[in-house]
């Protein structure tokens, strides 16, 4: 029988985020997290997770904003000495508290913060998209490799009970031989102000962004990676929102067994959906990657059913995320979303930019 690489990975991601025996076996210390960047993400979902965590805590935040800092801290009882700004960064290498630096900053902040918690002897959490560039990737590999530390990219949708449900179902062959995956991911980006349009922070609009997300399911659900990509850009440059990045970008994916994936990805109108294709039936989940309230149907002989999976094995998929970096840097395990995912997805950002540039199919070499 043969297993995809996606397979040990789903498989390893039940084990590893809910194995209770592997808990009871280690001494249970929580890991701590540092959290670098206090703003929607890190902030406001990030930190509220750790009541939903068994083996991780939090331990420090690092910000530009010493009052904010401050206060978050007084709020979650972490002492003075574990408040850093991100020039005193480097002096987290001295906190014995710290196990896990979590990157939650602007894109292309992610790799400067990643090697530099690596140098300081910090394992890694990389908010998505890992980095601005394939080079970026590669030295933040390399930098943890060197430092002998674990390096995980926030693919939370690993931990996502839809998302495994659908994985899983994909892989049962419910569906029957995959023929075609569709996903757009989408939302109204309004203020033109925002980090996110500047691409010397965002690295670029919204294939960086909700992109990623169309990207990964394409790559989930197939089990595949692909060999061509072919896209099309279409931004309205006389909007004053989209004078650095693009809005809208489609690209097509052709994968080894002949499936397609069409994508997409936008920041002018709100969409978030899966859909699988195979010569059986379909799946489809909308909203497919959203942090709860996600829907699913399989589409079989005729009928069509919700599908509702069983609850993961974490409290929620971001308490799964944190969690299993945790058991990952215990067990000296690779994550199950390793830097080597996240560089595999850049060298297709990259194609998929290419193409649309170029206007040609661009080929994806063996190493993607
Ligand atoms: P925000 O703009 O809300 O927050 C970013 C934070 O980074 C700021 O609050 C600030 O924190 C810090 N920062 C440092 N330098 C800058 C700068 N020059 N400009 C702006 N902010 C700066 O962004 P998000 O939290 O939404 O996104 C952060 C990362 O998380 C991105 O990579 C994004 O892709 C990812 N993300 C992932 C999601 C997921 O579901 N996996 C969802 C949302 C975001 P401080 O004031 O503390 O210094």
């Amino acid at each position: 029988m043969e297993f995809g690489r996606r397979d040990i990975l789903i498989s390893a991601a039940s084990m590893v985020v809910g194995s209770s025996a592997l808990a009871r076996a280690t001494p249970d210390r929580p890991l701590g997290y540092a959290i670098v960047g206090l703003g929607g993400y890190g902030l406001k979902v990030i930190i509220p997770q750790f009541a939903n965590c068994t083996h991780s805590r939090l331990a420090a935040v690092v910000s530009g904003d010493p009052a904010k800092a401050r206060r978050v801290a007084a709020e979650h009882g972490l002492p003075e000495r574990s408040i850093y700004s991100y020039d005193t960064f480097d002096t987290i290498r001295d906190n014995p508290d710290v196990d896990i630096v979590y990157v939650c900053l602007p894109n292309s902040m992610h790799a400067e913060y990643t090697v530099r918690a690596a140098r300081a002897g910090k394992h890694v959490l990389c908010e998505k998209p890992m980095a601005v560039s394939v080079a970026e990737c590669e030295t933040m590999i390399a930098a943890c490799r060197a430092a002998n530390r674990k390096l995980m990219i926030g693919y939370r949708c690993h931990f996502e009970p839809f998302n495994l449900e659908a994985m899983r179902l994909a892989r049962a062959g419910e569906a029957g031989k995959i023929r075609y995956v569709r996903s757009e991911h989408g939302f109204v980006q309004r203020d033109p102000s925002v980090w996110r349009l500047k691409r010397a922070l965002s690295g670029g609009g919204s294939l960086m962004d909700m992109g990623v997300y169309s990207l990964q399911a394409a790559r989930y659900m197939t089990n595949e990676e692909p060999i061509a990509v072919t896209a099309r850009e279409s931004t309205d440059r006389r909007d004053p929102r989209f004078t650095e990045v693009e809005d809208i970008i489609d690209w097509t994916l052709e994968f080894p067994s002949g499936a397609i994936a069409s994508c997409q990805s936008m920041y002018s109108a709100n969409q978030n959906h899966i859909l699988l294709m195979g010569d059986k039936g379909r799946i489809e989940l909308e909203p497919a990657t959203r942090y709860d309230g996600n829907h699913m149907w399989l589409g079989k002989d005729g009928r069509e059913r919700e599908v509702t999976p069983p609850p993961g094995p974490a409290k929620t998929q971001f308490a799964g995320q944190l969690d299993h970096m945790a058991q990952s840097v215990r067990t000296g395990r690779e994550p199950i979303v390793s830097g080597k995912e996240g560089l595999r997805d850049m060298r297709i950002v990259e194609a998929i930019y290419r193409s649309a540039r170029e206007g040609r199919t661009i080929r994806l070499d063996r190493r993607t």
